[in-house]
């Protein structure tokens, strides 16, 4: 049967822990325990040796007094060999327990049947005082070192006490009544102790394997995804530049086709030219895209940081975008251009401009507007690219710049992959920028990001 117990505790959380690991935990206690028990067991016999010496027990019934010494000798040597047994001879855990209550069955009974005779015998004599004084200490020892085990410290506690109750019952008078109240009280106060100390230990050992197994899962859940993702990197990476040739071949074969002085195209051969030129265009920016991504994953981008003057570049780039705007009849409004450096890379400046600008083109509306603002501060310059399109709905916003995301467009006639804003984010941040968006849906979206501002600048 598989182990369900931790030394009889039952919990809850038991069954989230494996059979191994209970067993191991049940072994562990079981030594623990072991361990604990000898200086216990020396006490108990100390202690018979020395009050029944300096008792009249001795004198008055001799016989009786070495019988219990030899019984409490025989039993601490007994208390040796569990111990031996266990930690040197590997001893399974279900006899080494029945074991190790017989032992401590008869321990308890010897001191309880010699303080309860000694109590009946000379009743409130000063000896027996000491002796309940003893009484009182070992009960307290067992309790803080058997306590993992709550029915064999039940077992020790009740072995104790319940001869001496009885005994002080038989010699009922205003002394023993006030023993008797004490010793009943007390006896109830190391069960309830016992119990309480005995749930926590074992709670708090079991959420502690809990939360171990937990977070042994959750790293080689990461090392797995790790790889995984590694793996996928690489062959992004590898496919890209795969790809990226053949795609070359297509783009400059198809533009020779169409140019051919010899023999020009017809009309509708152009068209299917065209139509292959367009295709293959995309087909290369989600190549290089993908190549992009799988660079900055595996942190192989390279950025030539230096001081560059935003100006040029904001041109360039809406040179670049003109001719996409005028296909949807965009009106731009660039406000002035302040003349300031950052400290940027400026290839990968103008890839940024040209995802968020050809954004603002591609998701406005048609015959709408799409401004360029500008805002200096302290140390960075703020651009922000405010368009007049359909905007993002609320729900899409935690999603923006997820790998492959097109939030709703992918049905659509609005040529995209979805990797864009992912690529552009993390550039910036490589170059110590950050971006953010607001958007509302049917007015427009504003997208803006900062640069940090050269030296010189700022
Ligand atoms: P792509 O444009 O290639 O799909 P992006 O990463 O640039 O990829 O954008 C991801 C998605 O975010 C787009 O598919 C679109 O749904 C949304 N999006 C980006 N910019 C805008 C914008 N200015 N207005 C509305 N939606 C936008």
């Amino acid at each position: 049967m598989p182990e369900t117990k931790l030394h009889g505790y039952v919990d809850p959380s038991l069954s989230e822990l494996p059979v191994s690991t209970i067993m191991e935990l049940n072994r562990h206690a079981a030594i623990d325990l072991a361990k604990r028990t000898i200086p216990g067991g020396l006490i108990v016999l100390l202690a018979l040796l020395i009050s029944a010496h300096y008792s009249p027990i001795q004198h008055d019934y001799p016989l009786l007094t070495y019988g219990l010494y030899l019984a409490m000798v025989l039993v601490f040597l007994m208390r040796l060999y569990n111990v031996y047994v266990l930690l040197k001879k590997d001893m399974p855990i279900t006899p080494w327990r029945r074991q190790t209550f017989i032992i401590f069955f008869f321990s308890s009974t010897i001191w309880g049947v010699y303080v309860a005779i000694s109590l009946y015998l000379y009743e409130t004599l000063f000896t027996n005082m000491v002796l309940l004084m003893f009484t009182v200490g070992i009960a307290a020892g067992a309790l803080t070192s058997l306590f993992i085990w709550k029915r064999l410290t039940q077992l020790y506690l009740c072995m104790i006490f319940i001869p001496i109750i009885i005994s002080t019952f038989m010699h009922w008078n205003l002394a023993t009544v006030s023993i008797l109240f004490g010793l009943i009280s007390y006896m109830l106060f190391l069960m309830v102790q016992t119990n309480r100390a005995n749930t926590e230990y074992w709670r708090s050992l079991c959420t502690t394997k809990i939360v171990q197994a937990q977070a042994d899962e959750l790293e080689k859940a990461i090392k797995l995804a790790e790889t995984a993702n590694n793996a996928k990197t690489e062959f992004l990476s590898s496919m890209s530049h795969e790809l990226r040739t053949p795609l070359n071949a297509i783009l400059g074969f198809t533009q020779l086709l169409k140019s051919d002085p010899q023999s020009p195209p017809n009309e509708q051969q152009k068209e299917s030219l065209n139509h292959i030129l367009t295709a293959s265009n995309h087909l290369l920016t989600l190549v290089n895209q993908v190549l992009d991504l799988s660079k900055i994953e595996s942190g192989h981008l390279d950025l030539h940081l230096r001081s560059t003057q935003i100006g040029d570049v904001v041109n360039d780039c809406l040179l670049l975008v003109q001719s996409l705007a005028d296909k949807q009849h965009i009106r731009f409004v660039i406000a002035e251009v302040p003349a300031v450096e950052v400290h940027t890379d400026p290839i990968r400046l103008k890839q940024i401009l040209i995802n968020l600008l050809s954004n603002g083109i591609k998701y406005n509306r048609e015959g709408g507007s799409l401004l360029m603002e500008f805002e200096q501060k302290e140390h960075v310059l703020r651009i922000l690219i405010i368009d007049t399109g359909e905007g993002i709905a609320e729900k899409y916003h935690s999603s923006l710049f997820t790998n492959f995301s097109r939030l709703g467009q992918q049905n659509s006639r609005t040529e995209g992959s979805g990797v864009g804003l992912v690529i552009t984010k993390r550039i910036i941040e490589e170059m110590g920028g950050k971006i953010g968006f607001e958007s509302k849906v049917n007015i427009g979206s504003t997208f803006w990001f900062e640069l940090p501002l050269s030296k010189t600048t700022s």
